[in-house]
């Protein structure tokens, strides 16, 4: 195919360097439909120099102090505020998400990833013991592992990427990273500020590339021995089946089926902008997100009334207008497996409400041929439909009612994920006993989304196999030893 010149071309990052590569895939703009950069096609020969880069680099970089290494994240999370315009429109031109999403949510976590483990990496202890009548104390020590793998999703480009590099890092680890191949620009831009926030060459390489060429060179490589994964379960399980040879360290961020709770109790007025919110931001793409609303019988058509209205207000647009609400879904392909979802639902007898082939989505002259639907709203859905049980990851959303908290969990814990939940009650005993027993790494009450990164993040069940946090990044990008002295 042919590219005129002004497309973005797109270089990996290996050793300190940008380096061309032999072949480059077509990057889309969701919101255009258009080529509008090229991304290199990477594969095992990019890897293995991207490795060895890495490996070279992690004597000295290893051997820094916490603090010498937290002062550099510090700069770079200054680097990267200060261009946070910058990143952001690129962030929103790459992935579809509105300009006002990119700039309050992606870049400024994006920055403080940096500024978090810079700081929370000075603060860990390490534990001792004493066996008196042995004449012995234990102690244990922590050393960063080597090269660490990190792959990314699409949905929240540079914010997860940095959720991985940053303490990968700051534990003294040296990393070869691969964002997804539909979102590499802001990665791409970051690696252009490495340099001046002094990370030494190699510390950090970047290769850019598909799942199946440059992932899975990276997830087979021998002198990788951690990866740390975020994406869909199915590429997990393979990513699982092709690393078991080496017994590799994983830690993997899978989706999520979550269900809000909503009790008669509840108050509606702050529950329901939280739920549309919980829905429907980033175009429903956030492994966090809300697709599966209960809603206590006594205030459900109150509820659904009210919901469906304020769903209808959500303007859907060009994302780099700023009163814009939802942007574009990632790609075409993924737009209309989204909409396939609702014409399952509705051949199954459930209800569309507002939204996908109910109302009419005018857009702008430029953006007709972008990948965008309205916020969609279904109700009488079966908790056997597909929508009720598979991931949909975008601005589709399915509302059923329940009678009693007994019945409520066990149908919120009856699909395969267990990633996040949410209950609104003002009674504080139901809240901790739903709590308790939703089968979620994650559970806010009354809120959602709020995040203290000290605190482990991940799933249960098929959203994950570890954590991720303060001490639990800590953890995993370690590796520790017993060491006990005889005195
Ligand atoms: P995906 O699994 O298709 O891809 C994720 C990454 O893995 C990409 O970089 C991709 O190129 C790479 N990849 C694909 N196949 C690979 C293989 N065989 N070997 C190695 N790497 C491979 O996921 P996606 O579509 O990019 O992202 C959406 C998914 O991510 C959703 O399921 C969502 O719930 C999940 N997600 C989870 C979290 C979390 O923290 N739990 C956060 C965000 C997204």
């Amino acid at each position: 195919m042919a590219h005129s010149k002004a497309l973005l071309v797109l270089e990996n990052f290996i050793g300190g360097k940008f380096v061309p590569c032999s072949s480059y895939i077509d990057s889309y703009n969701p919101s255009t439909g258009d080529v509008y950069c090229r991304v290199p096609d990477s594969g095992k020969e990019e890897v293995e120099a991207a490795v060895k880069s890495a490996k070279a680099a992690f004597p000295i970089w290893s051997s820094k102090s916490p603090l010498e290494r937290s002062q550099i994240l510090n700069k770079l999370a200054d680097l990267i505020e200060r261009d946070l315009e910058a990143f952001a429109q690129a962030e929103s031109k790459d992935q579809g998400k509105t300009i006002t999403f990119a700039r309050t949510v992606d870049i400024p976590r994006a920055a403080y990833n940096f500024r978090f483990f810079a700081s929370s990496i000075l603060h860990h202890t390490t534990e001792c013991t004493e066996m008196a009548t042995m004449g012995c104390m234990h102690y244990t020590s922590r050393a960063p592992v080597g090269v660490a793998g990190l792959i990314s999703p699409w949905n929240l480009p540079l914010y997860l990427l940095t959720w991985k590099i940053a303490p990968a890092i700051a534990c003294g680890n040296t990393v070869v990273a691969k964002p997804s191949e539909m979102t590499s620009v802001t990665a791409w831009m970051m690696c252009k500020l490495l340099e001046k926030a002094g990370v030494p060459h190699g510390v950090v390489n970047i290769v850019f590339g598909t799942g199946t060429k440059a992932g899975e060179a990276l997830i087979c490589h021998p002198d990788v021995p951690l990866i740390s994964f975020t994406g869909s379960t199915l590429t997990a399980q393979r990513i699982t089946e092709k690393s078991a040879p080496h017994c590799k360290r994983l830690s993997l961020e899978l989706g999520g089926k979550n269900p809000a709770i909503i009790f008669d109790d509840a108050d509606l007025t702050q529950c329901i902008p939280t739920t549309l919110r919980s829905s429907f931001a980033n175009q429903g793409e956030i492994c966090l997100c809300t697709s599966r609303i209960f809603v206590q019988r006594g205030i459900y058509s109150e509820f659904l009334k009210r919901f469906v209205a304020e769903a209808k207000k959500w303007k859907v647009g060009n994302p780099s207008d700023p009163t814009v609400d939802v942007g574009a879904l990632i790609s075409k392909e993924h737009l209309e497996k989204v909409r396939s979802y609702v014409k399952k639902a509705q051949a199954e007898g459930a209800r569309v409400l507002c939204g996908e082939g109910v109302d009419s989505l005018a857009l702008p002259t430029g953006n007709q041929k972008g990948y965008f639907m309205l916020p969609t709203v279904i109700a009488e859905v079966k908790d056997e439909s597909c929508c009720m049980q598979e991931e949909i990851f975008g601005p589709v959303t399915c509302v059923v009612a329940f009678d009693t908290e007994e019945e409520v969990i066990e149908r919120a814990n009856s699909v395969k994920y267990g990633l996040a939940a949410t209950v609104w009650s003002s009674n504080v005993g139901r809240v901790h006993r739903v709590a308790q027993r939703l089968q979620a790494g994650l559970v806010w009450t009354n809120c959602w989304l709020v995040r203290d990164l000290n605190l482990p993040f991940g799933g249960m069940k098929a959203s994950g196999i570890g954590r991720e946090g303060a001490k639990d990044s800590y953890e995993f990008f370690t590796e520790v030893k017993t060491i006990t002295i005889k005195h």
